[in-house]
């Protein structure tokens, strides 16, 4: 049985650290989405002056909301280090709407889900206010336990939802959708009209194909109101798989923020090569996930932590790996390298050449490397690194001398 604490683990509330890192997307990136999957969003502008804040509004020439664009929940009880109001404010005039987007702009907003200090907020979404007669929460996600997608949804959605305990659990499965159990469950639990029913199936329809088709981990409505006309999403908070980068572009472009962290996975992709960042502070080139894994087992179980994986697969081109090369030693917290390759497609004397070319170029290793080459041309490729004279650099052939050899090596952290 799930609890509603595990749930919150990939929801909007109570969100701890991921492991996965996942693609999160503004609101406003959130809302065009939904609109493309034909769910009902409020027209929205995006502004980044208080002069085009007091436009919109005045093209709108209604009640409006303004709303800050951060990665991050709970701006409507959030404060902003300037004037201590919220991230969602309705206001009521033009002049009104450049008064609080002075108040917003450029200036930090604190939620329970940012840092204390706050996130800069840099973009408003401004929409004419809806009249709103309910709020609901509703989100579409994986359940990890029972390896199914879930619907999670309730009628006392809005800013207190992480109090609330009237929560329904369903699960579906992604190609038979929104049954009719489904419904009438929804219907008796929650006590839509018939006519509202017709509304939710096919919002409930249109989520779902949003949810396969892009490689959706989380979509979450907190919350999707109803009005004197019908549904309306308000909030969106969409989380997407970072393993679907590839074949989700446009989703994936409309990244934000980018931290080292994206940049670096990004220029590796480029090169055709992966990159896992991880917490320690040993830095690994490795072919293969399974390689990988195995390395992290035994460095860890040889008392030492590793800082990311290259993963070179069996494409990778020497120049590839020169520039890959520079972006594992450009991550500051390694503090030693260990290369473990086996050569199958990748030939170990290629990956030798990289290495040494690798290190006249960034003008030898500064910190210990050890290599363990093994498979196709190993003791081609171990020899060129042996007569290549490099400093810092020590050849090893077995795997767990390779990994005791590096965790000895590396300097801990202070
Ligand atoms: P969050 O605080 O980051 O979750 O931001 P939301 O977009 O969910 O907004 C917070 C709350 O502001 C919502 O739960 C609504 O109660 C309220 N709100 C947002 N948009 C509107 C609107 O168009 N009209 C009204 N009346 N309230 C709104
Ligand atoms: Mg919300």
């Amino acid at each position: 049985m799930i609890t509603w604490r595990s749930l919150a683990r990939t929801s909007q509330y109570g969100v701890p650290k991921p492991h996965v890192r996942r693609l999160s997307l503004l609101e406003h990136h959130s809302h065009r989405l939904l609109k493309d999957f034909n769910l009902p969003v409020p027209k929205g502008y995006l502004v980044t002056t208080p002069e085009e804040a007091e436009d919109v509004v005045f093209n709108i020439n209604a009640p409006s909301v303004i709303k800050a664009q951060i990665l991050a929940g709970g701006r409507g009880k959030g404060t902003f280090d300037s004037d201590q109001k919220g991230g969602v404010r309705i206001v009521k005039s033009p002049r009104e709407a450049y008064q609080s987007a002075l108040n917003m702009l450029n200036h930090n907003l604190t939620t329970k889900q940012t840092p204390p200090s706050g996130l800069p907020v840099h973009k408003l979404y401004i929409y004419k206010a809806v009249d709103i007669t309910h709020e609901y929460y509703l989100a579409i996600t994986f359940d990890r336990k029972r390896s199914s997608p879930i619907i999670l949804i309730s009628d006392s959605g809005g800013v207190d939802i992480e109090t609330s305990n009237r929560l329904h659990q369903l699960w579906f499965q992604l190609d038979t959708g929104i049954t009719p159990e489904i419904d009438a469950y929804i219907q008796a639990e929650l006590g839509f009209s018939d006519s509202e029913m017709v509304g939710i199936h096919k919002m409930l329809c249109d989520m779902v194909r949003l949810f396969r088709e892009k490689d959706a981990t989380l979509l979450e409505l907190n919350p999707l109101v109803r009005t004197e006309e019908g549904f309306v999403c308000i909030d969106a908070k969409f989380e997407f798989d970072n393993s679907a980068r590839f074949r989700q572009g446009d989703i994936f472009a409309c990244e934000e923020g980018e931290g080292v962290e994206v940049k670096e996975v990004k220029e590796a992709e480029k090169l055709g090569l992966s990159y896992v960042k991880l917490d320690g502070n040993i830095g690994n080139i490795v072919n293969g996930a399974g390689l990988a894994m195995a390395t992290n087992d035994l460095i860890t179980l040889v008392g030492g932590s590793c800082a990311n994986f290259l993963d070179v697969g069996g494409g990778a081109t020497r120049e590839g790996l020169v520039k890959a090369f520079r972006i594992l030693w450009g991550d500051e917290r390694v503090k030693g390298v260990l290369i473990n390759i086996y050569g199958g497609i990748v030939r170990c004397d290629m990956i030798a050449e990289s290495i040494i070319a690798a290190a006249k170029d960034i003008g030898g290793f500064k910190m210990p490397v050890v290599v363990r080459l093994q498979g196709t041309n190993a003791e081609k490729g171990l020899k060129l690194i042996e007569e290549s004279g490099l400093e810092n650099l020590v050849v090893e052939a077995d795997f767990e001398k390779a990994a005791q050899l590096i965790v000895e090596h590396t300097p801990k952290f202070e």
